[in-house]
C-alpha cells in the first residue's frame, strides 16, 4: 500500500517549497489509491507553535490537499504530532541500546568541544572520537553512580557505504568513515530529530518518502536507524530546490513566498496548485494548464525533474489567469466585488457596477488583485499621463501616428476630453467621426485611441471601459 507523508515543522508559514512537497505527495497518494498522511514535526519545542500549525493546516485545506490521517484525523498509527510520541521514541531508543546499536555516552560538553577543536585544527569535519563506544559495564556503572548526565549515541560502522536508489536522483551513496557516532537521545531525555523521523516513518508504515533535496544528509542517518531496527526501508525521492529567477535561493526579497501571501494577493487555489505542480514536474507534453483531477490522473514520480525549478512570477500569474477566466462569471463577480470593497475602492456593491466592471475587465485579469489596479486605471482619467507616456510615442508607428496626431489635435481643443467625459454614446459618436475623417476603422483606428486613453496597447474593450467610467 502506498503511504506517503507531509511532515512540516510548525515554525512559520507554509512556503511554496513545502506546499510543492505536500502537493507531490498528495498527487502520488491519490494517483496510486494510497494514503496521504500529515505529521507535525514539532520536536523543536522553542520554535514550534500551535498557531503556526493551525495556519499550515488552513493553507493545505485552501489548496485542497486534504490528508487522510493527521492530528485531527486518526488512523491507527497516531498520534501525529512528534511532541506526543516521546514514549515511542524512548521505547525504540531502549531497543537500540539493548541490541548494541546504541550506547550511553558520558562525555561532557567540554570534552566534546575539545574534539571539535581538534578536528578543526586538523582541518577535518568534526567527528565523535568513540570514547564510550567500547566502555565496560563497570565504567558505565561508575558514571551512573556519580549521576553523570549521558546521551544515547548511535553506533556507526567505521567503514563501508550506505546506498539508496533515489526515485529522482538515482543511486546516492555515502561513505561512513567521516560520520561518527551520533546522538539519538539527549541528556535531558529529548529524542533527536533524525531518530524521531526514522521511528515515525517506520511505525507509520510510510512506503515512499518524497521530500526536498536539502534533507539528503538526514536520509543517511535515517537509513542507518532503519537498518539497525531491522525494518524494511521506504523508497526515497529527493525533489530539487526551487530557485528565484536569478538562481539564488528563493527568499523574501523576491516578493511573496508563502501560500497565505499569494492567497491574500488574490491567487486562486486552482492556479497555485497548477503552478506548484509545474515546479519540477511536467506530463511529458507541452501542456501546462491542469486541474487537480487532471494532475492526479497524470502524475508520476518518473516525470519529476532532477534540475532545480525556477519560480517565475509572470508564469504563475499567467497560469492563474487561465483558471480565473474559466471560473463562472458569477463567482468572479463575487470575488472582485469583495476585493474592491476590502481595498476601499468601492463603497457599496449596489447596482450593476461590479457586474459591468468584471465583464469589461475579465479579459485582462490574471489575479483578482489586478482588478484593483485595472479599476483605478480606468477611473483615474489617465489622459494627460498617457499622452506623455513613452509607450505611446514608441508604439504608434508612422502609419498610426497620423491618427494619433489627429486625435491629439482634438485633445488640444478639448473635444476628446469632452467625449470621454460625457458618456458612452458621445464617445462612440466621437470615435466614429474621427474614423470617418481619417478614413480608418478597426484596429488602425482603435489602437491609437486606446493608447491615448489608457496608455496601453491592451486592455478591456475601450467603449465599455469608457461607459464604465461614468458609473464609477
Ligand atoms: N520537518 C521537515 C521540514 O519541515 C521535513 C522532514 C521530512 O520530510 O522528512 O523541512
Amino acid at each position: 500500500e502506498v503511504r506517503v507523508r507531509f511532515a512540516p515543522s510548525p515554525t512559520g508559514n507554509l512556503h511554496v517549497g513545502g506546499a510543492r512537497t505536500a502537493l507531490f505527495n498528495y498527487l502520488f497518494a491519490r494517483s496510486q489509491g494510497g494514503k496521504f498522511i500529515l505529521r507535525i514535526e514539532d520536536t523543536d519545542l522553542e520554535r514550534s507553535t500551535r498557531e503556526s500549525e493551525n495556519a499550515m493546516l488552513k493553507d493545505l485545506m485552501w489548496l485542497g490537499l486534504e490528508w487522510d490521517e493527521g492530528p485531527n484525523k486518526d488512523g491507527n498509527v497516531g498520534p501525529y504530532r512528534q511532541s506526543e510520541r516521546t514514549d515511542l521514541y524512548l521505547k525504540y531508543a531502549e531497543r537500540l541500546l539493548a541490541s548494541g546499536h546504541a550506547y550511553k555516552c558520558f562525555c561532557s560538553d567540554e570534552e566534546l568541544e575539545a574534539m571539535r577543536e581538534e578536528a578543526k585544527a586538523k582541518n577535518l569535519p568534526p567527528k565523535y572520537n568513540g570514547k564510550w563506544a567500547k566502555a565496560s559495564n563497570d565504567e558505565i556503572e561508575a558514571e551512573l553512580a556519580k549521576g553523570t548526565p549521558y546521551t544515547y549515541r548511535f553506533r556507526v560502522a567505521e567503514e563501508g557505504n550506505v546506498k539508496i536508489n533515489d526515485l529522482i536522483r538515482g543511486e546516492v551513496s555515502w561513505a561512513l568513515d567521516t560520520l561518527g557516532d551520533f546522538i539519538i537521545l539527549r541528556s535531558n531525555g529529548q529524542p533527536v530529530y533524525n531518530f524521531c523521523v526514522a521511528v515515525d516513518d517506520a511505525t507509520m508504515k510510510i512506503s515512499h518518502v518524497l521530500r526536498a533535496e536539502e534533507h539528503l544528509p538526514n536520509t543517511l542517518r535515517q537509513v542507518l536507524i532503519y537498518q539497525a531496527l531491522g525494518l524494511p526501508l521506504p523508497k526515497f525521492g529527493h525533489v530539487s530546490l526551487i530557485l528565484a529567477p536569478d538562481r539564488s535561493k528563493l527568499s523574501k526579497r523576491h516578493g511573496a513566498t508563502s501560500v497565505s501571501q499569494f492567497k491574500d494577493m488574490g491567487f486562486l487555489p486552482q492556479g497555485m496548485v497548477n503552478y506548484l505542480a509545474l515546479l519540477g514536474w511536467n506530463d511529458g507534453t507541452e501542456d501546462e494548464i491542469f486541474t487537480m483531477d487532471q494532475l492526479i490522473a497524470k502524475f508520476s514520480i518518473d516525470r519529476i525533474t532532477k534540475s532545480a525549478a525556477i519560480f517565475d512570477n509572470m508564469k504563475f500569474r499567467w497560469i492563474n489567469g487561465q483558471h480565473l477566466r474559466s471560473l463562472p462569471e458569477t463567482e468572479l463577480i463575487q470575488m472582485c466585488g469583495e476585493f474592491w470593497e476590502k481595498s476601499g475602492l468601492l463603497s457599496s456593491r449596489e447596482g450593476s457596477f461590479v457586474e459591468d466592471a468584471v465583464h469589461v475587465l475579465k479579459g485582462s485579469l490574471e489575479v483578482v488583485s489586478d482588478a484593483g489596479k485595472c479599476l483605478t486605471d480606468l477611473v483615474s482619467y489617465p489622459l494627460e499621463e498617457s499622452l506623455c507616456s513613452l509607450e505611446v510615442k514608441e508604439i504608434v508607428d508612422d502609419n498610426l501616428k497620423e491618427v494619433a496626431n489627429a486625435i491629439l489635435a482634438t485633445y488640444d481643443t478639448g473635444e476628446l476630453q469632452k467625449a470621454y467625459e460625457s458618456g458612452h454614446e458621445e464617445w462612440q459618436k466621437w470615435v466614429k467621426s474621427v474614423g470617418k475623417s481619417m478614413k480608418r476603422k478597426g484596429k488602425r483606428l482603435f489602437m491609437p485611441i486606446r493608447l491615448l486613453v489608457t496608455g496601453k496597447t491592451f486592455g478591456p474593450d475601450i467603449g465599455s471601459a469608457v461607459e464604465l467610467l461614468y458609473k464609477a
